[in-house]
């Protein structure tokens, strides 16, 4: 019934704000994780209670947002930028073959990590990897200053994009800025031009651990996450807290 890590990140490249994560401050994450006992997932395995973990490992959910290019790039011979976010993974995970690359990406169907003609590669890597896409919108708006029709209109369309690219629906949303829509009942479900549109979950931006997810009290519709960032609620201190035994994480039994 312990709580769970669900982890976000936006940037994995030089530079600072809460959006960024450096290079060596991603592998130190991936390090830290490691040797503290977290084992990675995607959200469909934390959200089924199959997070597929050995026993006595706490998992951590991985979410990238926005479908940044510095998440995943490919050079032009198809290969896997080994600075990029899913490179630094492979190259941890190498060494950790019991940390695999796994997670779930919150895209942006119009962005999704730029290179369009290398797209398809991509999402066959991600699919090969164990990893899944979630829906981020398709023009990350302000969801609560949208009217209802413009609300299910972004939340449809980037559901639409992801089931012609092969993902399997229902699936989970990320509300952009971790904004909810002012009719909150349209994160459940709703009826767009004549279909029906369910989320499987939505997550806010921050800023502590989940519930279990067998604790009667997991709002589907409300799960938080804990940024990569250094400062106030952010990874470091969340892991702080858990070192410091503040935190009781939900173990594998
Ligand atoms: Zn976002």
């Amino acid at each position: 019934m312990g709580s769970v890590f669900v982890v976000e990140y936006h940037h994995i490249r030089a530079g600072k704000n809460s959006m960024i994560r450096s290079p060596k401050e991603f592998r130190a994450d991936l390090e830290r994780l490691y040797k503290l006992g977290f084992r990675p997932c995607t959200v469909s395995q934390y959200l089924n209670n199959q997070m597929d973990m050995p026993p006595g490992a706490t998992p951590a959910v991985f979410t990238f947002d926005d479908s940044n290019p510095s998440q995943l790039q490919l050079r032009p011979d198809g290969a896997v930028d080994p600075n990029c976010a899913v490179g630094i993974w492979q190259e941890f995970a190498k060494l950790h073959p019991d940390f695999p690359v796994r997670a779930t990406f919150y895209v942006l169907p119009d962005v999704m990590w730029g290179q369009p003609k290398m797209l398809e590669k991509k999402l066959a890597l991600l699919k090969s990897l164990g990893c899944e896409l979630g829906n981020h919108t398709v023009t990350h708006p302000i969801l609560r200053k949208l009217s209802d029709d413009k609300v299910k209109e972004e939340i449809a369309v980037a559901t639409d994009r992801l089931e012609k690219l092969g993902v399997p629906l229902p699936v989970s949303l990320a509300l952009p800025f971790g904004v909810s829509p002012k009719n909150k009942q349209l994160l459940r479900g709703f009826d767009y031009k004549g279909k029906r549109y369910v989320q499987k979950a939505v997550f806010l931006v921050g800023a502590e651990p989940a519930c279990s997810p067998m604790d009667p009290k997991l709002d589907r519709y409300r799960i938080p996450r804990i940024q990569a960032y250094n400062g106030p609620m952010g990874l470091p201190e969340w892991l702080d807290k858990f070192e410091r035994g503040q935190v009781k994480a939900y173990v594998a039994p």
